[in-house]
């Protein structure tokens, strides 16, 4: 299914403005097309996160609901025992999921007894045949080396939004921070997983900034997460607009076009949308859902795994296999 391509890391400003800015129904032909050069159009990758640890968080992302500065209703929960993790990953994988993600709500990661305890569940989760990935926040070269001896096999650390643009969302740590940590994962050999959030009142011009930090890395990150802004009442972005879908639409369709090997991520902002508006995210190359359970995704509401596979099967799609994934990110 892979082409013979190479992949694109020169990418410039200009480029990426012109596709975003298609007519959208071209731009969304263009996608689907480069989407069946790359990948079975009918796979979709099913991944569960998990939090492991809730609220507290001493950061302020303004869209989040687990910074423990906003008055939100999210109930803060210690680490989980590993024990408890492990029983979850293994009612994902009977599910369906080929990835389990663990997410804790820390700035960045100590070198204590609650790492100790994240890198028993990684060994205990790749033990079960899942594709482990964690988002644990900043992370030292050291930190990713010890959890790619665990078996970790890709790291989300999300960009959020453009750099011209981040201070407005963050103030707690800069732009930079999070390249540093892509860097330091890429360095102990775990994949990438970053992305960003829409809905945060950023412009087109940030849109397709963050677009381009992504696409120009040495090496693209092998899944690309496409949020859209859950609003959390609480936070100060709880009164943003809805992202119009065909927004969503234009992102993951730019997204699919400049870094046609990664896996493009639907992820936060699916309950929202209708099954219709599924099928456009997905004709426009999305080929990757979250699920969680008890229908959450980390703290927002999300579509239970029941209805998703009635999407898919409305949809003619099916899950990835585990494999399909390591197959794309040869990049
Ligand atoms: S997004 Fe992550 S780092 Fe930011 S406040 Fe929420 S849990 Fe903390």
């Amino acid at each position: 299914m892979q082409t013979t391509e190479p992949l694109r890391h020169n990418w410039t400003k200009e480029e990426i403005e012109a596709i975003y800015q298609k007519p959208l129904l071209e731009l969304v032909y263009e996608a689907a097309t480069v989407h069946r050069q790359w990948h079975k159009a009918s796979e979709i990758q099913v991944c569960t996160l998990l939090s492991v640890k809730t609220g507290g968080c001493p950061e302020d992302c303004s869209y989040c609901g687990q910074a423990a500065r906003y008055h939100t209703d999210i109930k803060v929960q210690a680490l989980l025992p590993t024990e408890t993790v492990i029983a979850h990953a293994k009612k994902a994988k009977d599910a369906g999921s080929s990835r389990f993600c663990m997410a804790a709500a820390w700035r960045e990661v100590r070198n204590n007894r609650d790492f100790d305890r994240i890198i028993d569940m990684v060994k205990g989760v790749n033990e079960l045949g899942l594709e482990v990935c964690c988002t644990l926040g900043m992370l030292t070269e050291e930190q990713a080396l010890r959890l790619q001896e665990a078996g970790l096999h890709a790291y989300n650390h999300n960009l959020d939004t453009s750099e011209a643009y981040y201070d407005e969302i963050i103030s707690t740590r800069k732009f930079d921070n999070r390249i540093k940590t892509i860097q330091n994962v890429r360095k102990a050999g775990i994949t990438v997983c970053s992305g960003g959030i829409i809905g945060l009142g950023e412009t087109a011009a940030d849109r397709i900034s963050m677009l381009l930090t992504l696409a120009t890395m040495p090496k693209h990150p092998e899944s690309v997460p496409v949020n859209a802004l859950a609003r959390v009442k609480g936070t100060p972005l709880e009164n943003q607009p809805k992202v119009p879908i065909w927004d969503m639409v234009r992102m993951i369709a730019t997204a699919r076009i400049i870094m046609p090997a990664s896996v493009v991520r639907l992820s936060a902002g699916r309950i929202e949308m209708t099954e219709e508006e599924q099928a456009w995210c997905f004709m426009a190359g999305a080929n990757s859902i979250f699920t969680g359970e008890r229908e959450t995704l980390l703290v927002t509401p999300n579509p239970g795994v029941s209805e998703d596979m009635q999407m898919f099967q409305n949809l003619g799609l099916q899950p990835m296999v585990k494999e399909k994934e390591a197959v794309c990110t040869t990049i």
